[in-house]
């Protein structure tokens, strides 16, 4: 996992033959991101294709990285199918420490319902509003490259005489190779939320997102906070708004539309005002 670049290089962009083959695949692995094997096969076959051989060579992390995003489309749009927003919610934001530390006591994190996973006084109105068999979801920050990834499963943990408790990290979509023991205080945290069109107006200057940076060799979804916010009329095509963004890592700024943001889950009480 190199550092991405971060000087505004040509987009690396797959052709619709090259996504063609990839929706199939991911449909064929049931919308999960396939192994290593698969990836490296994929990339080995687009680098040596007509238009790309010798010019472009495809990495397996480009590929990756296109399943990743494409699952956070796809889970956006499960989401608002299966949770439609309840009107008189009342305002809650999650408490993400709280979780966190239960999930790194129990022996199998990975499979968490929100009513277990959540003290008792916040259960009622957090839980009346997930949807039923929901489990909570986590993403941790990677200290290779400073980008946020699911995670897939928490495999252990340890307490630090100088510092936070770690927990050891499998990402989704990775394997054991690509382990690495993460600060739970700082860099574990309940996953963010792919935006709807219809969510754009939740998204506010100064907040914390998680926005898709892509770059010439890779594209990752890192911490940014929001500048501005230029409103547009919505078409058939959903949101036009654009949103001036600048990453944490290495201050660059960006405007970006919204299919490319991610808000923490802590904005759901404004979409629970919005519908009131
Ligand atoms: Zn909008």
């Amino acid at each position: 996992m190199g550092r991405p670049p971060s000087n505004g290089g040509p987009t690396f962009r797959f052709n619709a033959s090259e996504v063609g083959e990839m929706e199939a695949v991911l449909q064929g692995h049931h919308y999960s991101v396939p192994s290593r094997e698969i990836l490296d096969a994929l990339a080995l076959r687009f680098s040596s294709s007509a238009e790309r051989s010798g010019k472009v060579e495809v990495t397996w992390k480009q590929i990756w990285n296109w399943f990743q995003n494409r699952r956070y489309a796809l889970r956006a749009r499960a989401a608002r199918q299966s949770a439609p927003v309840q009107p008189n919610m009342p305002a809650m934001p999650q408490h993400d420490q709280s979780v966190l530390r239960n999930v790194a006591q129990a022996p199998h994190p990975q499979a968490f319902h929100p009513k277990e996973a959540q003290p008792s006084a916040t259960t009622q109105s957090v839980g009346s509003n997930a949807p039923k068999n929901s489990l909570l979801e986590f993403e941790a920050k990677s200290a290779r490259d400073g980008a946020w990834y699911d995670v897939a499963y928490f495999l252990s943990h340890r307490a630090i005489e100088s510092g936070d408790p770690e927990a050891l990290v499998r990402f989704s979509g990775f394997g054991p190779e690509e382990d690495e023991w993460v600060n739970i205080r700082r860099h574990v945290r309940l996953r963010s939320l792919p935006c709807e069109s219809s969510e754009c107006a939740a998204v506010l200057p100064t907040d914390l997102i998680l926005c898709f940076q892509e770059g010439k060799e890779q594209a990752l979804y890192f911490d940014a906070h929001v500048l501005d916010a230029q409103r547009r009329r919505h078409d058939k095509r959903g949101c036009r708004c654009r949103f001036l963004v600048r990453y944490d890592h290495d201050q660059s700024e960006e405007i970006v539309p919204l299919r490319k943001i991610c808000r923490r889950p802590e904005t759901d009480y404004r979409l629970h005002q919005l519908h009131a």
